[in-house]
């Protein structure tokens, strides 16, 4: 089936209590057992399982073309438990540009915790086969990189993965499943931040794991999902799930309205450069729609660059993407003083709205 099919039917089933049409939410901590001390329905208590989270990452799965998924509160407790699932001691190569709270979250949690980390640039081939040792274990990509959306190749690391032994991580937040499979190309993992293109309302926070196949790996995953309990509610599954219906047609449309202001953006002599993914050669089979991220140098600095943020009108100053609005950001003041974003760039999450009416906007903020 094609993925705008799979987002309508599965996990929705027309209830047998009520005919409902759309799921409901099961709200529900906890559930009874059976006279014998069994659980009849599988479930015994929320933190552990949840019928509506159940669905939600049945859903996931099979949108990623994975076999198991586990649901988290955000995309960060997604990508803290996939770097506990690993041993004290171990090593992980992470790409310099990784999303900065991901940086972060390896820098200033997880080496102190006991993970030698080496941020590395991904798509320098020598520093790349250089640090991918026999004692690595896991290999960390995030492709489009953030935000300056230069991409990676997941086949050709998957290849150096395998060959040490190392599971292969791939957040697709900025992709999402309907441009790109990273299971299909090699990756072991796939971790999202729901909050983004998934949720695509900006009304949820949330993340996901799906695994290739059911690994020892994955398990420990799970079991720190289970115990560890940074789970989503129910009701938050439930708005995912809500969002993810209609993923495939947002997705085009963001990218369709990017790629007409990318082009725009190109022609303006106020603008130093622009960034957003280049699908060309072997990475167009890799990545099939360009996403609705495109960032920008505005000439004349920081300053410049504030002042055009500040005259927009349909873009809200704000960070964060995937939303039906379109958002801009100073992205380097909004990452602080570990930041290696230029001081003259703003990140465009475009929305919904008409494209014309997007450019006209920017035509008098980079103008006036
Ligand atoms: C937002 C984001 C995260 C973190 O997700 P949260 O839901 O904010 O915790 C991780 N990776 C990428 C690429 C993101 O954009």
């Amino acid at each position: 089936m094609y993925i705008e099919t799979k987002v309508i039917h599965t996990g929705r089933e027309v209830s047998l209590f009520t005919g409902a049409v759309t799921p409901g939410i099961e709200m529900s901590t906890t559930f009874e057992r059976g006279d014998d001390g069994s659980y009849p329905k599988g479930f015994i208590y929320s933190r552990l399982h949840n019928p509506t989270r159940n669905l939600l990452e049945q859903c996931i799965s099979e949108l990623e073309v994975g076999t198991r998924a586990a649901a988290f509160s955000s995309g960060s407790a997604a990508i803290m438990a996939v770097a506990q699932a690993l041993e004290p001691g171990a090593e992980v190569v992470v790409p310099r540009d990784v999303y900065h709270g991901t940086a972060r979250l390896f820098r200033e949690i997880m080496i102190p915790w006991g993970l030698k980390v080496k941020f590395i640039d991904l798509s320098n081939i020598e520093e790349l086969e250089q640090s991918v040792t026999r004692n690595v274990r896991m290999i960390f990509v995030e492709t489009p990189s953030n935000p300056l959306l230069k991409l990676t190749d997941i086949k050709a690391i998957s290849g150096l993965a395998r060959k040490v032994n190392a599971v292969l991580v791939c957040d697709n937040t900025l992709s999402t499943p309907v441009s790109q499979r990273p299971l299909s190309l090699g990756a072991d993992l796939v971790i999202h931040s729901s909050t983004k293109y998934l949720g695509g309302h900006g009304d949820v926070t949330g993340g996901l794991v799906v695994t290739r196949e059911e690994t020892n790996f994955f398990n420990r995953v799970r079991f720190l999902q289970e115990n560890g309990g940074a789970v989503p509610s129910p009701f938050d599954c439930w708005l995912i799930m809500r969002g993810i219906r209609t993923l495939p047609y947002r997705v085009r449309a963001h990218s369709d309205n990017a790629l007409k202001i990318t082009e725009y953006l190109r022609g303006h002599s106020k603008v130093l450069e622009v960034f957003y993914p280049k699908l060309t050669g072997i990475l167009k089979d890799q990545m099939s729609l360009g996403g609705g991220l495109v960032s920008f140098r505005v000439k004349g600095g920081a300053d410049e660059a504030f002042s055009v943020a500040a005259r927009t009108k349909l873009f809200t100053r704000a960070t964060s993407f995937g939303s039906y609005e379109s958002l801009i950001e100073h992205r380097a003041s909004m990452e602080g003083d570990e930041t290696r974003v230029p001081g003259d760039l703003l990140r465009l999450s475009v929305g919904l709205e008409h494209h014309n009416d997007l450019i006209d906007d920017l035509n008098q903020a980079l103008t006036q």
